[in-house]
């Protein structure tokens, strides 16, 4: 297996997304599966989209998802830098040589010029393209306006016979007549590259072997090919991966959708999934599946996607964006983490409730209330009480099905006797004893512990009754009954 060199190359100009945080998992498994080396590189050039703050969302995007990179912006490397615009020297030099070799010409069109163009062929019903005005200039003529200081961009010469046949590794040839191609801007009037020019002599200079990337690229990618073919490189393989489609499976993502995920509490955005409490091992493994050939509910860890990776098992086929599978791997890899691990991960949860959390109990709850965690902001639902000095149960939900509140009353005040009677409050200890009541009392069970529940825990729902009073402890569920006692006895 030959070592891949793969790279993530986002544009810093929103926030990382799943499709994009997709497209770093793939490499990031292509680099470590083949014991090559995954790269973060920022493509920044088109500054007017720039957005502050986007490059850090990136890296603390693949920072929590653990997709660590080999070489990037922060962290340096041996084909730095690592942010386009700090290379710009290196594109104009690139640009040059195209323009040297017959590939690519100076082209002074003006944008008023270029529109007019485009409005003329929109009314012919053509395909908007440039129609090849400085594509005619002499060398020398060329030269002049340069040096007269007139401003200009570097067109790339597409050929106008025969066929670009484009081989990507997923989908195999594609073949497009060359008379369909554009002379497209590869260096821009500021001096900057557009993503064609920069990307392929990236890709080329930091030796990049696979080019792994969303498929709105298919529609250049002729041009892509023909500039690295101009320069006379060896092409890299083309990885251009599944698009993502509405849940529904409907259509292809909108803003509406990312907003509907939202109400629904999920995101299309990295940085919303942590506060929303996804873990990462389930983010990746349900991100993994969409757009990867292997079974529909493997459960995986990062590791042992390494080791199953192929990048021949990638699907060219679109995948639906299905939250309810994420809700189901996240639950899965949170059952899969040890004790010491959950708990070190709901204790902010916990915290920023302003409950105050001893270690001890939560370790203890962590058995009660694992099962119960579809997010980790679940557990405030399951397991604030056990933080809490008193509960303060609703009156009404104290009262047992069938009973009113004075029977619902006397229920709680006789197990108040029969637990304060007992040595301790330990489920082996406590349960039988409150059995044996339900037995001789003609009560269902559900009754009597749906009061003694309500009393405890201050809720209707709750972790196992007795093992949840075995931590909250006797003094404090003794408390709380003769409570719920005063509350019934009020009605
Ligand atoms: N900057 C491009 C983007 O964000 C990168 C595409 C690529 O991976 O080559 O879409």
């Amino acid at each position: 297996m030959i070592p891949a060199r793969t790279r993530f190359a986002p544009s810093p100009t929103g926030h990382l997304h799943l499709g994009g945080a997709r497209t770093a998992l793939y490499a990031y498994l292509l680099a470590r599966k083949t014991g090559g080396q995954f790269i973060l590189r920022i493509e920044d050039t088109d500054m007017k989209r720039t957005a502050p703050g986007a490059e850090q969302e990136i890296i603390d995007g693949l920072r929590w998802l653990g997709l660590n990179y080999d070489e990037g912006p922060d962290i340096g490397g041996k084909f730095g830098p690592y942010r386009q615009t700090e290379r710009r020297e290196i594109y104009a030099h690139h640009a040059r040589l195209l323009v040297d070799s017959g590939h690519a010409y100076p082209c002074f069109c003006t944008t008023e010029r270029l529109d007019k163009v485009r409005q003329d062929q929109m009314k012919r019903k053509e395909n908007p393209h440039y129609d090849g005005t400085c594509r005619i200039l002499s060398h020398d003529e060329a030269a002049k306006r340069i040096a007269a200081g007139e401003s200009y961009t570097i067109r790339f010469k597409m050929p106008h016979d025969g066929a670009t046949v484009a081989h990507d590794h997923l989908r195999g040839d594609i073949v497009t007549e060359n008379k369909q191609l554009n002379d497209q801007v590869i260096l821009k009037t500021d001096g900057l590259p557009t993503y064609h020019l920069a990307a392929m002599v990236d890709d080329h200079e930091m030796q990049i072997t696979h080019v792994v990337r969303g498929s709105e690229w298919l529609g250049t990618f002729p041009l892509h090919v023909n500039i690295v073919r101009a320069f006379g490189w060896e092409e890299p393989t083309w990885v251009h991966l599944s698009v993502f489609l509405k849940p529904s499976g409907k259509g292809k993502l909108s803003k509406r959708d990312s907003a509907d995920a939202i109400k629904d509490d999920h995101s299309f955005y990295i940085k919303d999934l942590d506060g929303l409490g996804f873990i990462p091992e389930g983010v990746i493994n349900w991100m993994a599946l969409m757009g990867w050939g292997v079974a529909e509910d493997d459960v995986m860890t990062t590791d042992q996607m390494v080791d199953r990776f192929s990048v021949d098992s990638l699907t060219p086929s679109p995948a639906a964006i299905n939250f309810q599978r994420l809700d189901h791997f996240n639950a899965t890899h949170i059952r899969l983490l040890t004790t010491e691990d959950l708990a070190a991960r709901l204790k902010p949860y916990f915290t920023r409730q302003a409950l105050e959390v001893d270690n001890d109990t939560l370790l203890k709850i962590i058995p009660l209330i694992r099962e119960r965690l579809t997010t980790l902001d679940d557990c405030l639902a399951f397991g604030s009480f056990f933080f809490m000095e008193d509960v303060n149960p609703a009156a009404e939900d104290l009262i047992a099905k069938g009973l009113d509140a004075k029977q619902s009353a006397e229920i709680a005040k006789k197990s108040y006797e029969i637990l304060s009677g007992l040595s301790g409050i330990d489920h082996a200890t406590a349960e039988p004893p409150m059995r044996a009541y339900v037995e001789e009392s003609g009560l269902n069970a559900n009754q009597v512990f749906g009061i003694l529940r309500v009393a405890t825990t201050g809720q209707k729902v709750s972790p196992p009754l007795f093992e949840s009073m075995e931590v909250i402890g006797r003094e404090k569920c003794l408390q709380r009954i003769k409570n719920a006692v005063a509350i019934l006895e009020k009605m």
